[in-house]
């Protein structure tokens, strides 16, 4: 809907013919409605500039910049420290030009709904504007401690819109300028560096009057806060949901934990990990309850019903392999829940209880 509603190809018109019944467009118009941030301008522009940046990135490792000690600069060059910050919710960016022994300060309060990287990114564009209009020939330093702001600006295809602003003002700046962007190690205590954190602190603090967003909102929160919505549903769904007892005892749902290692797997290993977690598997218990099996009698120890818990945490003659994968002899329900999905897995087929299984 996000990318439709932006390309101007969303309808919205679910109530339509047939349309009427099509669930997804409900779904996605509501979702519309609890999040304006899909409707707010997006950030998202993939462009590849025709020409490279004039100017020059440096990115020392932390090892180098112990070495080195910090910056050094004659009284004529300009030196700029820029930075980013997020404090309470809200976002800011700074920059500090220090210029012929006097300072000008640049601080953008950027409200709720900026990025870190936006911020860091718009503190270096808003700097190359404020050195716009410094006499020719200067030799201009601009020390960022985001890598990964400079390392955009530094790629042969910028993402947003934003990066690609800041490509361009920094371009125009190096054609009068020779311009060097360096990255800075954060919190080592480097002058200059704690200052525009500072401030960037002082930025982000700074209510901000008007409608948000104040600039395009960046893709990475748009999805975030899909996500959030739709796990905050998924929690409503199953937590109201009667059913699959067994399963709420054994796995924590929605997890993504959980979720991250299950799409690692190959089919047959989910499918495996699903039966065993929510008890639908050739194990005796449930395979009595369904009338295919006499006894729901473990036939391993013949010491209880043979269940997903009695196999994962009890079964003695398993036990040499629970010591062994899991770490421990025996384990309840809420032993079970917490242990890494992987050990989990590993233990069912190292078991070989399910080897007969065709899958
Ligand atoms: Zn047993």
């Amino acid at each position: 809907m996000h990318r439709l509603y932006h390309n101007k190809a969303w309808n919205d018109r679910g109530d339509f013919g047939h349309l009427s019944r099509a669930n997804h467009v409900k779904i996605c118009r509501e979702m519309g409605d609890k999040l304006p941030l899909i409707k707010w301008p997006c950030d998202l522009r993939v462009t590849r500039p025709l020409i490279e940046g004039a100017f020059k990135v440096n990115l020392p490792s932390r090892k180098k910049w112990g070495e080195m000690g910090p910056p050094q600069h004659d009284e004529e060059d300009v030196v700029c420290y820029t930075d980013g910050s997020r404090h309470d919710g809200s976002t800011g960016a700074a920059a500090i030009i220090n210029y012929g022994g006097e300072q000008n300060l640049v601080t953008i309060p950027l409200g709720a709904s900026a990025t870190v990287f936006q911020a860091e990114v718009l503190a270096i564009c808003w700097a190359a504007y404020a050195m716009s209009s410094l006499p020719m020939g200067r030799s201009i330093y601009i020390y960022s401690d985001s890598r990964s702001a400079l390392q955009a600006l530094q790629t042969w295809q910028y993402m947003t819109h934003l990066v690609g602003e800041c490509f361009q003002a920094l371009n125009i700046l190096a054609g009068k300028h020779s311009v060097e962007l360096i990255w800075i190690p954060a919190h080592e205590g480097f002058q200059g560096n704690e200052q525009a954190d500072q401030l960037a602190k002082e930025a982000a603090g700074t209510v901000v009057y008007g409608p948000e967003p104040i600039i395009p909102v960046s893709m990475s929160s748009v999805r975030l806060a899909i996500k959030s919505v739709a796990i905050k549903k998924h929690k409503m769904l199953w937590g109201r949901y009667g059913g699959a007892r067994q399963t709420k005892e054994l796995i924590d749902i929605p997890s993504m934990r959980v979720s991250n290692f299950l799409i690692t797997l190959s089919r047959s290993n989910i499918r495996l990990f699903t039966q065993v977690i929510t008890g639908h598997s050739t194990l005796n218990g449930h395979l009595h309850r369904i009338g295919r099996a006499d006894s729901n009698i473990c036939p391993y120890c013949n010491n209880g019903r043979e269940t997903s818990l009695h196999f994962l945490g009890r079964c003695d003659y398993f036990l040499t392999k629970r010591l062994d994968v899991l770490e421990g002899q025996t384990f309840g329900a809420e032993g079970v829940r917490v242990l890494e999905p992987a050990k989990l897995m590993l233990y069912i087929i190292s078991s070989n209880r399910f080897k007969e299984d065709k899958h």
